[in-house]
C-alpha cells in the first residue's frame, strides 16, 4: 500500500506499446482538429464521423430503444451523440460528457467593411477571454456563414488551403512603439484596433472618374463574385478569423502538440472517440456544447434546456419519470485546466496544481474568490471517479485553476449540476491555454480517452 500520493507522469510509465497507442491517438485527434476550428465545423465534422460510425438523426417525438445510436445537430453548432444501453435508465441514469467546441477568436461585426489609407479591412469584436496583442502579426483565416436574402446559407473558409490568401492585424513597429510599451499588457492593444487587412488593390474606374474607397470596391466585387454577397448581408453572418494553419507536434521528440482551440476540443474528441467505441450498457450522452466561452448562455449553451428536453426523450422513449432519470444520472464536465509553467510560477500553487504529460486533470471545484460560482463535486461522487479511473488503469491527477486569488475560471460543470446531476470536472492540463497556439501533451488527451472509456463502461 502506498502511504503517499504521488503524481505520475504518463511516458515515464508508458512502455514501447502503450507509447505507439499514444501517439497514433494523437493523430486522429489532430485530423479532427484541423477540421473542426469553430463550433460549426466541429458540428459538421462530428456529423460525419458519427454516420460513419452507425449513428442516426435523433428526433424529440422517437421512442428510443436498447442499442440505438443517435445524433443531434442543434441549430449547426451544438451536436448530442446518443446511445442507448440496456440498463434501466430509471435507476441507472445516463452517463453524460459534456465538452465544449467553441474557442476564443475574433468574431467580425454587424457592419465590418471599411478602407482605410490605401487599405480594406474587416472590424473584429473579440470572442471570449483573449490576450489582445497575440492576435496581431500572425496569419489569420476566415471561417463562418452568410445568410443570403430568401434563406441561402453561403458557407465561407478561406485561409487554411495553403494556395488561400491569409489575412492579417497590423502591429507598430518596435522602433515607434515606445508610446505602446509603457502601456500595461492589457491596454496596449485596444480592441477597436483589432482590424484585418483583407485587400489593397483599387478598382480600374471604368470612366477614368477616380472611383470613391477603390479598394473596398474591388473587394466587395470578389466577395459577391465568389459568394453572391453585399455589404448588407455581412448583418446576417457569423463569421469569424481564426489563427491560420493546422496542429503540429512540438519538441524533437514530438510529444506535444500547438494548435489553436485546443480549449476545448481536446477534450471533445476523445469524449466522441468514447462514445462511438464503448458500446456501453449504460445510455451515454456526449455533448459538443457552443457558448462556453461567453457563459454559455443561450440556445445552443448549456444554460439552456435542450440537454433537459434530451434526457426527457429518453426517459419518455422507456416511459420512465424523467426527475429519476436525471437525479440517477453522472456528468464528466470535460474542460481543459491550466498546467503549471515554470516561467510563470508565481500564479500556480504547485502542490495543488496540474502537471503536463501526468495525466487526466481532475478539478474538484473550479470557480474565484473562495470558491465562488462553481460545481463543487461531492466527496462521494470523486470517490466513484477515483475507483472507475483506478480500476481501468487511467492515469490521472487533480488540480485547481492557479493558486488563491491569482484569478480563476469557470467550466459548463455547474450548469449540468444544477439539473440535479453529479459533475465533476475531468479535462486536460493546457499550456498557454486562449493563446493563438495552445500547448497539449498527446500523453494528457490519451489519458483523458482512456477515463472516458472507464466512465461509460
Ligand atoms: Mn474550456
Ligand atoms: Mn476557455
Amino acid at each position: 500500500m502506498d502511504l503517499k500520493y504521488e503524481r505520475k507522469n504518463v511516458y515515464k510509465q508508458a512502455d514501447g506499446k502503450e507509447l505507439k497507442k499514444i501517439y497514433d491517438f494523437a493523430e486522429g485527434y489532430k485530423d479532427f482538429l484541423n477540421n473542426s476550428k469553430t463550433e460549426r465545423d466541429a458540428a459538421l465534422t462530428a456529423k460525419k464521423l458519427a454516420e460513419e460510425n452507425g449513428f442516426k438523426p435523433f428526433s424529440f417525438s422517437e421512442k428510443l430503444k436498447a442499442g440505438d445510436k443517435r445524433y443531434f445537430i442543434n441549430r449547426h453548432k451544438n451536436v448530442f451523440l446518443i446511445s442507448v444501453g440496456t440498463e434501466d435508465v430509471s435507476k441507472d441514469g445516463v452517463r453524460i460528457m459534456v465538452a465544449h467546441v467553441d474557442s476564443p477568436r475574433l468574431d467580425l461585426k454587424p457592419n465590418p467593411v471599411f478602407e482605410e489609407s490605401g487599405l480594406c479591412y474587416l472590424k473584429t469584436h473579440y470572442y471570449g477571454g483573449i490576450k489582445k496583442y497575440q492576435w496581431t502579426a500572425i496569419p489569420l483565416a476566415l471561417h463562418g456563414v452568410v445568410m443570403l436574402p430568401g434563406g441561402k446559407r453561403q458557407e465561407v473558409c478561406v485561409g487554411e488551403d495553403e494556395n488561400d490568401p491569409v489575412f492579417y492585424i497590423t502591429d507598430i513597429l518596435p522602433h515607434l512603439g515606445a508610446e505602446q510599451a509603457a502601456k500595461p499588457l492589457a491596454k496596449a492593444i485596444d480592441g477597436e484596433s483589432l482590424n484585418a487587412v483583407i485587400g489593397g488593390l483599387p478598382a480600374v474606374a471604368e470612366d477614368g472618374e477616380e472611383e470613391k474607397e477603390a479598394v473596398k470596391s474591388q473587394i466587395l466585387r470578389l466577395l459577391n463574385q465568389k459568394y453572391g454577397i453585399t455589404e448588407v448581408d455581412f448583418q446576417c453572418s457569423e463569421l469569424c478569423f481564426v489563427p491560420a494553419g493546422k496542429a503540429r507536434d512540438v519538441g524533437f521528440d514530438k510529444a506535444l502538440i500547438s494548435a489553436y482551440g485546443h480549449d476545448d476540443k481536446v477534450c471533445a474528441y476523445p469524449e466522441m472517440r468514447a462514445v462511438f467505441e464503448s458500446n456501453s450498457k449504460h445510455t451515454v450522452i456526449a455533448v459538443f456544447a457552443d457558448k462556453e466561452e461567453v457563459g454559455s448562455d443561450g440556445t445552443t449553451g448549456m444554460q439552456s434546456k435542450v440537454i433537459s428536453d434530451v434526457i426527457e426523450t429518453v426517459a419518455a422513449s422507456f416511459k420512465v419519470n424523467p426527475i429519476e432519470v436525471r437525479y440517477n444520472s453522472k456528468c464528466i464536465s470535460a474542460d481543459v485546466t491550466a498546467a503549471y509553467d515554470p516561467a510563470y510560477s508565481s500564479v500556480f500553487e504547485k502542490r495543488n496544481t496540474t502537471f503536463i504529460s501526468c495525466g487526466a486533470a481532475v478539478s474538484k471545484y473550479t470557480g474565484a474568490r473562495g470558491k465562488s460560482s462553481t460545481n463543487d463535486a461531492d466527496a462521494e461522487y470523486m470517490g466513484w471517479i477515483r475507483d472507475i479511473f483506478d480500476a481501468n488503469g487511467v492515469t490521472w491527477q487533480v488540480g485547481e485553476l492557479g493558486a488563491i486569488d491569482q484569478g480563476g475560471g469557470g467550466t459548463v460543470a455547474k450548469f449540468i449540476a444544477n439539473l440535479g446531476i453529479d459533475t465533476v470536472d475531468v479535462g486536460v492540463p493546457v499550456l498557454s491555454m486562449h493563446a493563438p497556439y495552445e500547448l497539449i501533451s498527446k500523453a494528457d488527451i490519451y489519458s483523458l480517452y482512456l477515463a472516458c472509456l472507464a466512465f461509460c463502461k
